[in-house]
């Protein structure tokens, strides 16, 4: 990518008395201010910037511009599943007979959405193998707490209240421990083995009749397959105890294999994840949640369901766990989802998922004689790197050592958007690459070819590297900083320091 790609943005562009519009003179304006009590008027002018239109148009496009996204640049984020979003998503959420819908109108008049969302109920259990799924849940985080409070329901029905405990694997995405603590369940860890996945040796001791749940993420976040789950699946049921399947990384498996089949019972598949829809910057999302046969009474209100004569009613059980959502979730990424499961169909579904993996595994192995892979083998959707072997990265601790951080804002030099870093936890220099399946040969070459460029610049010019970006707008932020003391006024306050 070239070097224009970033202009630099000037947020000074303020001209005192200056305006993009011009209002005519009414008598009624200062009337109507003769009405408005004292206590309600402002004594000083608001301080907003004064600019012409132009100016206002070019600020915004240009900050537009700078932002980066999936149609601009390869996005290889880790457990994010950044893959293309065909635009023909984007035109059916935008015709009017979905966008133009009232939540409150009758179901009767709206017969072709209940329609449409029924059938992506149906196509998502058959994908997963489960019995009935409800679109509820506005995103994956919100769908473990949704799927968790069945599995309470569940436990609470059989007066099993004793059933607080949940197993979560130390590999965990860190939003499975949070769902199970807002679901008031108490958290208790399962090791991984060297080789990534779940040691059923460490999982057996914690099996007892407290269990109401083992949460399982597979292929798990290091993009390992979970071998053992038939294995793991039998000893949690047979103490009672109900599977939980994160499927925010069922891209892989598509078409392939099915959680329900794998003996899960409960799942929440990220529409905006697999099913692609735009969701860079926090959404907007959706997580349905899939159970199998014997579960859906629990399944939150309203759930659409198809009458004998074939027409779609919304249904409000008592037996449900209350609802989770206003009315019946987001429902404009369901449109999304469903023109992008008909256009792919089941014959292209599974393409997506063996895609997806051979290009994660043609970036590692090319890769790995210059990143630390502390994970051998076929990998998933995903793989998980340790940082530069030492080779390139120069001695731990040493003021030459660079680091993944260095790394992940070096890339943005060149236009890449950095892997996820730092997570998992499982390692101290992780740096998280998921490719997807929507990226050309000649993207994977290139984003190869410069991840090779950095390791030898971590060799020879580590200076370089601790000060990157050197090509974007701002440099090194204070990342923590810039999330709990977020500043978005238009004004350079550090100016007048
Ligand atoms: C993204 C993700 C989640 C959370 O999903 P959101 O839609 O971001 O709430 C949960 N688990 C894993 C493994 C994920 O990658």
């Amino acid at each position: 990518m070239n070097k224009s790609y970033y202009g630099k943005l000037i947020f000074e562009q303020s001209k005192p008395g200056r305006t993009g519009y011009a209002l005519p003179h009414r008598e009624a304006d200062t009337h109507t201010l003769d009405e408005l009590p004292e206590s309600l008027r402002r004594q000083n002018k608001a301080q907003l910037p004064e600019v012409d239109e132009p100016t206002t148009v070019r600020h915004y496009t240009n900050m537009s511009n700078n932002n980066f996204g999936v149609d601009t640049g390869f996005y290889p984020l880790g457990s994010c599943t950044m893959k293309y979003n065909p635009k023909i998503n984007e035109e059916m959420a935008a015709l009017p007979q979905f966008s133009r819908l009232h939540p409150q109108q009758d179901a009767e008049f709206v017969q072709g959405a209940l329609a449409l969302y029924y059938d992506v109920q149906s196509i998502l259990s058959q994908i997963a193998g489960l019995s009935e799924f409800t679109l509820n849940p506005f995103a994956g985080a919100h769908g473990e707490l949704t799927g968790l409070m069945v599995i309470r329901a569940y436990h609470m029905k059989n007066g099993q209240h004793q059933r607080t405990k949940i197993i979560v694997p130390d590999s965990a995405h860190g939003t499975n421990p949070a769902s199970a603590a807002v679901c008031g369940l108490h958290i208790v860890e399962v090791k991984s083995k060297p080789d990534g996945t779940i040691d059923v040796e460490d999982l057996k001791p914690l099996l007892d009749d407290e269990v109401a749940g083992m949460m399982m993420t597979n292929p798990n976040t290091l993009g390992i397959f979970e071998h053992e789950i038939p294995e793991i699946s039998r000893l949690v049921h047979e103490c009672g105890g109900l599977m939980y399947y994160d499927g925010a990384n069922l891209n892989p498996m598509l078409g392939i294999c099915r959680p329900g089949d794998m003996g899960f019972d409960v799942m929440h598949i990220n529409l905006h994840k697999t099913f692609s829809t735009p969701h860079g910057g926090g959404g907007p999302g959706s997580g349905p949640v899939g159970v199998r046969r014997g579960l859906e009474e629990f399944l939150p209100n309203p759930r659409v369901v198809k009458t004998a004569e074939g027409r779609y009613t919304l249904e409000h059980s008592d037996k449900a766990l209350g609802s989770v959502s206003t009315f019946l979730g987001n429902f404009a990424i369901i449109v999304r989802a469903y023109a992008y499961l008909l256009s792919l169909g089941k014959e292209h579904l599974e393409m997506a998922g063996k895609l997806s993996v051979l290009n994660a595994n043609y970036i590692k192995e090319r890769l790995k004689d210059y990143y630390k892979l502390p994970i051998g083998g076929l990998c998933k959707h995903e793989f998980v790197f340790d940082g530069l072997k030492d080779e390139y990265a120069g001695e731990h601790g040493s003021p030459q050592h660079v680091s993944t951080l260095d790394v992940a804002k070096r890339l943005l030099d060149y236009g890449f958007h950095a892997p996820t870093i730092y997570f998992p936890l499982l390692f101290h220099e992780a740096m998280m690459i998921e490719p997807t399946e929507t990226e050309s040969k000649e993207t994977l070459d290139a984003f190869i070819e410069t991840m090779k460029k950095i390791a030898q610049e971590a060799k020879e010019q580590p200076e370089l590297l601790h000060t990157a970006p050197h090509q974007t707008p701002i440099r090194r932020p204070d990342d923590v900083r810039a999330v709990k003391d977020a500043n978005f006024t238009y004004k350079d306050l550090t100016a007048s320091k």
